[in-house]
């Protein structure tokens, strides 16, 4: 994992010190003396991680970390602080302040490393899920100022394998503080059940336990899907490094050493749940990004990429068509009077208004579907020819017979919609035994939409397939299927 690491202290030894350790590590390293220096570095070099001193004459370590907190184009560079071993306020100081993470002077390697490459993880993994929120097309969807440290961390479900009692009344006391749930389990075994079948937010692990190795239950966590991405903090003696470094390798977030200092178990607690939340809400914007990029922003109905992934499906089901489906493919008659008279977002009030009619006047698992302007599909499973038109004619009726309301600067007005609608069945009849496929149906449809549109709109017009007419055009244009 290459990254790149600034290292900010005013004591040039202490620099040069941390330098060395991670450029032996093969990060790439650069340096600044002051506070200054280390906000135009941040700047210009764009670091994926900051190792930020405390004490530094003129601007110290918390109003850098402000800084760059309070600036859009660098707040989600990773921060850890570097502190003196006596000040445990400064610690929880420094998390307020914004910094994702502290080390205690002299730097322990283990705790070096794992911070680092921890936040470094992070970070690109988010890095990653912005990126794909913006190719989505998407973006604006995640707050700017959305942050790990914006993230509340109160109220979280933690699971606890801790078997001394007196370490595990000052969890307890220490989880209290944030209201957070904990749940407790008599051992390892107990532990994974739980973690298995209900959703915590962090797992914490004693490496102390007297019967058993907390580090095979950190294993069994990451082995599982439903646990994987939950984040892990382990409890040690600091005699037992070398287990710590084991932990961490097999995928422990973080850890504490003993005798447990309630603030800094509150703030590491509190540094994971945040990014926890973090994640999971960037996962959950993807995958909402995701949905809307099958649906239509205007009416809410699913869109043409949706109707092309999802229609083959139906069609296939079952190895052919051995139940009917059926197309009606329609269209807005003149839709382009509407906005010419009463401007664009009357027009659009209108399609809103069409999809709601259309949808309230199907069953739910038929599919409507804007194939784009003022056209619509909808997809009815298992419905013949004739239940297909009696629909289609209901859905026409309810679009002509209620005048629309529309809304323009010239004021309210209503006004008359009608549509055409062409229908086409796939019955599974097809010559050589296959099942038709969706373009071909969508296909069949557009024919007979094309039909009405030529002898008068707002009518219902079925493709009948034996008709000898000349063969239907390739389905393209703006009833293009792809
Ligand atoms: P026809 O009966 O032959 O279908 O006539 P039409 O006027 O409905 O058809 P035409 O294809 O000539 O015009 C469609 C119009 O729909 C033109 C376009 O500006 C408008 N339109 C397409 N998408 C939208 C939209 O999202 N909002 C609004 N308000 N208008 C749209
Ligand atoms: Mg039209
Ligand atoms: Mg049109």
């Amino acid at each position: 994992m290459s990254a790149r690491v600034l290292v900010v202290d005013d004591v040039v030894p202490n620099v040069k010190l941390l330098a060395a350790k991670l450029t032996r590590e093969y990060f790439d390293v650069i340096t600044a003396y002051g506070g200054p220096e280390a906000l135009d570095k941040i700047r210009s070099q764009s670091p994926d991680i900051v190792l930020l001193d405390v004490m530094m004459p003129g601007m110290d370590g918390f109003e850098v970390c402000e800084r760059i907190r309070s600036d859009p184009s660098v707040m989600h560079i990773p921060v850890v602080m570097v502190t003196a071993l006596s000040d445990v306020a400064d610690r929880v100081r420094g998390l307020e302040a914004g910094a994702d993470d502290f080390l205690t002077k002299p730097v322990n390697d283990v705790a070096l490393f794992a911070r680092v490459r921890s936040l470094v993880r992070l970070k690109m993994m988010m890095d990653e899920w912005r990126l794909r929120e913006s190719t989505s097309g998407q973006l604006g969807m995640l707050v700017a100022t959305d942050s790990v440290q914006t993230q509340s961390a109160e109220n979280s479900r933690i699971l606890v394998v801790e078997d001394s009692s007196i370490d595990m009344d000052k969890i307890r006391e220490t989880l209290a503080r944030d209201r957070d749930g904990v749940v407790e389990a008599e051992n390892c075994a107990a532990a994974l059940e739980l973690a298995l079948s209900q959703d915590f937010e962090l797992v914490i692990i004693s490496l102390t336990l007297m019967r058993e190795d907390g580090l095979r239950l950190c294993s069994q966590l990451r082995s599982h899907e439903r646990t994987r991405q939950v984040p892990i903090l382990l409890l040690a003696d600091e005699t037992d490094m070398d287990r710590v470094a084991k932990g961490l390798e097999l995928g422990a977030n973080d850890y504490v050493i003993k005798p447990i200092d309630r603030n800094e178990l509150m703030a590491r607690t509190r540094t994971q749940v945040r990014r926890k939340r973090y994640q999971d809400r960037l996962r959950s914007n993807y995958e909402q990004s995701l949905s809307l990029a099958l649906t239509d922003s205007l009416t809410g109905l699913f869109n043409r990429r949706y109707l092309s992934a999802h229609l083959p499906r139906l069609l296939d089901r079952g190895g052919g068509n051995q139940k009917p489906v059926a197309a009606l493919l329609f269209d807005i008659d003149h839709f382009k009077i509407v906005n010419d008279t009463w401007g664009h977002s009357a027009g659009d009030e209108v399609l809103r208004e069409v999809a709601v009619r259309t949808s309230r006047n199907l069953r739910n698992f038929d599919l409507v579907t804007r194939l784009g302007g003022e056209e619509f599909v909808v997809v009815m499973p298992d419905t013949d020819l004739s239940s297909a038109m009696t629909v289609a004619e209901r859905l026409r009726r309810r679009i002509a017979d209620e005048p629309f309301k529309v809304t323009a600067t010239a004021g309210t007005g209503e006004i008359t919609v009608t549509i055409s609608i062409g229908v086409a069945v796939a019955d599974g009849t097809d010559g050589d035994g296959r099942g038709e496929s969706g373009d071909s149906l969508l296909r069949r449809a557009d024919t007979a939409l094309y039909r009405v549109k030529r002898s008068g709109r707002n009518r219902v017009v079925a493709d009948t397939r034996d008709q000898s007419e000349p063969a239907p055009e390739a389905f393209s244009g703006a009833s293009g299927l792809r």
